[in-house]
């Protein structure tokens, strides 16, 4: 069977295994590692034309590496993106991907419901260096028109959105922001590279954390930016090259692992989400359940059209606010609180006073992010388990 990551007759759980590899002569089952800060030449005139750029060789690692190298082939591959740069986290992909492309001077419109370190990038870095930013309410349409109504440079978004699941009409930011100039950056974490295309939907550039569903095992940190060859080459790549933005290829290589069983962890999480946001929305003391699989959530219609699934992701709100939020979870014997996501195991937190604590509160409940809400990253265990276990946490609420 073809390698060839531009053999399109092939489906994502079969690209998955296959796309990006580049065998040794050894010919190993398994991607090698290549462990290695360095590269040696032949002889000083290949050294030479390495760098002058006649001769393909790698370097540096942290410029180039070979393992890290077949992880962004295998990623751009599943994106259907012309190029990719892997970086040593999520944030450092969001970072490199805006701060490679503004200068003093430029404006960048970002969606108020970010992951927390996404919102303190624009909300004080990038004005710290001379760039407007301007917030806007993910859902509100006229709200993007009138920011986007200016020269902009960038807009950044998250959808589904960090931690209430909220679901922004991609395409018609998208449609805006290009009229103002913007290139839109996507924050696909919540949804994954299988359950959204981004770049289908009129995206320029796509950002990953693959501390999350790629690697799914919480093991190691990373991330990705992916896009168009010209972008990645001329203005990303000299950024990420020299401020040393670069993922270890210990870590690209437990991400390779990672991607060989990300169809299926994440088929299997969704499905366990779904289960878990019926059981919710049915439960004594849950006031709300947010999940964009479910025909109650305010943008279903748009999930519908815009995702091939709901996500693993569900956030709910209890009765009580945060004292009932920390009952619920401190009765949970086999969901984890961690703030983490994406994980192999399931993990709840509760964001008003973790992920979002950093936020003022005005802005929170703004968000919707009331002291009653809980996010649970839903994992790969038996749906009935989980269920079991949400029960204690109901329990809990009811003798509060
Ligand atoms: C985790 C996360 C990030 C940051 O990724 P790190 O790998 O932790 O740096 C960015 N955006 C979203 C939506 C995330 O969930």
């Amino acid at each position: 069977m073809s390698n060839d990551p531009t053999d399109t007759a092939y489906r994502p759980a079969t690209r998955l295994l296959h796309a990006g590899i580049e065998r040794t002569p050894f010919g190993e089952t398994s991607e090698a590692m290549f462990l290695t800060s360095g590269f040696v030449y032949d002889n000083a005139e290949q050294a030479e034309a390495t760098f002058t750029g006649d001769v393909v060789h790698y370097q540096y690692s942290r410029f180039g590496n070979p393992t890290v190298a077949a992880l962004e082939r295998r990623l751009a591959d599943l994106e259907g993106a012309e190029a990719c740069i892997a970086t040593s986290t999520g944030m450092g992909a969001v970072s490199s991907a805006l701060l490679s492309h503004v200068k003093a001077g430029d404006r960048v419109v970002a969606s108020r419901a970010l992951f927390g370190s996404c919102h303190w990038i624009v909300a004080n870095l990038l004005p710290r260096y001379g760039v407007e930013t301007v917030f806007v309410d993910g859902g509100d349409l006229a709200g993007w028109a009138a920011a986007l109504s200016r020269p902009t440079a960038a807009v950044l978004l998250e959808s589904p959105s960090n931690p209430m699941l909220e679901i922004l009409d991609i395409r018609a930011i998208a449609d805006l922001a290009h009229k103002a100039g913007a290139i839109v950056v996507v924050d696909n974490v919540f949804a994954t590279p299988l359950l959204q295309k981004p770049l289908e939907l009129g995206a320029d550039v796509v950002v990953y954390s693959c501390t999350k569903h790629i690697d799914g095992q919480g093991r190691v940190l990373g991330g990705a930016v992916l896009g168009r060859q010209d972008w990645i080459a001329n203005t990303l790549q000299p950024f990420t090259r020299n401020t040393g933005n670069a993922l270890s290829p210990f870590n690209a290589w437990v991400m390779l692992k990672g991607l060989e069983t990300l169809t299926l962890r994440v088929r299997a999480m969704t499905e366990n989400a779904a289960a878990v946001a019926d059981y919710l929305a049915g439960a004594e003391g849950v006031t709300r359940v947010f999940y964009p699989g479910r025909p109650d959530h305010p943008q279903y219609e748009l999930a519908q059209r815009q995702m091939t699934g709901g996500s693993t992701l569900v956030a709910f709100e209890v009765a009580g606010g945060k004292a009932g939020a920390f009952a619920f979870m401190n009765a949970l014997r086999l969901i984890a609180i961690s703030n983490n996501l994406g994980d192999a195991r399931s993990m709840v937190t509760h964001p008003a006073t973790t992920t979002h604590m950093k936020i003022s509160p005005e802005d929170r409940a703004q968000l919707g992010i009331t002291d009653g809400v809980i996010r649970f990253s839903v994992g790969l265990e038996d749906a009935e388990d989980l269920k079991n276990d949400l029960a204690r946490g109901v329990v809990a609420l009811g003798l509060r």
